[in-house]
């Protein structure tokens, strides 16, 4: 198959991208879009069909829900069923961080077909602040599944080329809307309803942090280790394999903890590229990538996460070193995916 990939750097590039996209997604087949978090492969969400495609692109197994994409923050209601106890919280999340990066497990509607959540009754929902993501949706007129535009397993994509090279030949169209604002994947959450405050389950950390959710609810934090340590089917999206470049990724808990060995080819993915973090010198890096420069900015380091990390593993190193990072804001999600790509092997 032959993949087209169209620009959007002027209004009329984008009017013709978006026409495209919007055709190609009413004729049930996938299309590769930019959010704010990383690019997505979005399909008809009511459509089995293309949703199976989805699958099939991505070599993704059927066990492993897709987030649907909503156009508008009143369209949440048409694919997910609110109870009425968390009415509430639902609306205080939606009008404090939609659009956003903010997913929301609830009980799904009868007519989002199993395909899409893969068989669960519950139903992930969206809604991007991305412009080119925000126009296609709205000109569908309808939900979007849309999971992450990269091979089942492989490093998430925050550009148009990282689209490319995973999925050159097995789509017909990516639409190239630069560099992801956030380069990270949503926050995933769950609700459950408790007194005085709501729970709130972070099922996958991310841009949004616990900080920012703190007042809407309780932060349930011993759920989501739990969670993880079962694999349980209710957030695929925390295997480790999601996050895993080819070479072996280690993250030593201190400079001091990192012992070479004689011969091997090493990369250093380095948070800040400050001495004082005691990494530089360690040994003859092969390559030192800096996530963000200087006093170190959390939100830029997610922005780079996944850029850097391809760049690294195309060098053919033994083993690519991860400086620890702050566990904070950005820094815990930062954290989590690092921790997932190390623990596969
Ligand atoms: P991706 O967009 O590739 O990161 O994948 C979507 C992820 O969203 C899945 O792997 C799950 O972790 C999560 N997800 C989607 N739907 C649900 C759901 N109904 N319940 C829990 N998690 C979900
Ligand atoms: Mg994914």
């Amino acid at each position: 198959m032959l993949t087209e990939l169209h620009t959007t750097e002027s209004e009329a590039t984008t009017r013709e991208a978006v026409n495209r996209a919007v055709s190609t997604l009413h004729a049930g087949e996938p299309v590769a879009l930019p959010t704010e978090t990383v690019y997505g492969l979005a399909a008809d969400a009511l459509n089995e069909t293309a949703v199976k495609r989805v699958f099939e692109a991505k070599e993704r197994p059927s066990f492993d829900p897709l987030i649907v994409h909503v156009p508008d923050k009143k369209s949440i209601r048409d694919v997910a069923e609110i109870p009425d106890d968390l009415d509430k919280i639902v609306t205080q999340l939606v009008e404090t961080f939609w659009p956003g990066p903010l997913t929301i497990v609830l009980p799904k509607k009868p007519h989002i077909p199993d395909e899409v959540t893969a068989g669960l009754p519950t139903v992930g929902v969206r809604m991007s602040n991305h412009p080119i993501f925000g126009k296609v949706i709205k000109a569908f007129g309808g939900p979007l599944a849309a999971p992450s535009a990269n091979r089942f397993g492989r490093v998430s994509p925050t550009s148009a080329a990282a689209v490319m090279d995973e999925l050159d030949g097995r789509i017909p169209l990516v639409i190239d809307g630069g560099a992801c604002a956030r380069g990270i994947e949503s926050t995933i959450v769950a609700l459950e309803e408790n007194e005085p405050k709501p729970l709130i389950r972070i099922l996958r950390l991310g841009p949004v942090t616990a900080d920012d959710l703190k007042k809407f609810g309780k932060i349930d934090k011993s759920r989501r280790n739990e969670a993880v340590e079962e694999n349980a089917p209710e957030a695929p999206g925390m295997l480790a394999s999601h996050y895993a470049p080819n070479t072996p990724l280690r993250m030593p808990e201190s400079a001091a903890e990192f012992v070479p060995e004689p011969g091997k080819r090493y990369a250093l993915l380095s948070y800040r590229g400050q001495e004082k973090d005691g990494f530089l010198d360690l040994v003859d890096w092969e390559e030192i990538a800096i996530l963000s420069p200087g006093s170190g900015r959390l939100p830029e380091a997610g922005i780079r996460l996944y850029h850097v990390l391809r760049q690294l593993d195309q060098l053919g190193v033994d083993e690519i070193i991860a400086e620890p990072f702050p566990d904070r804001g950005v820094g815990s999600a930062i954290l989590d995916r690092l921790k997932k790509a190390a623990s596969i092997r």
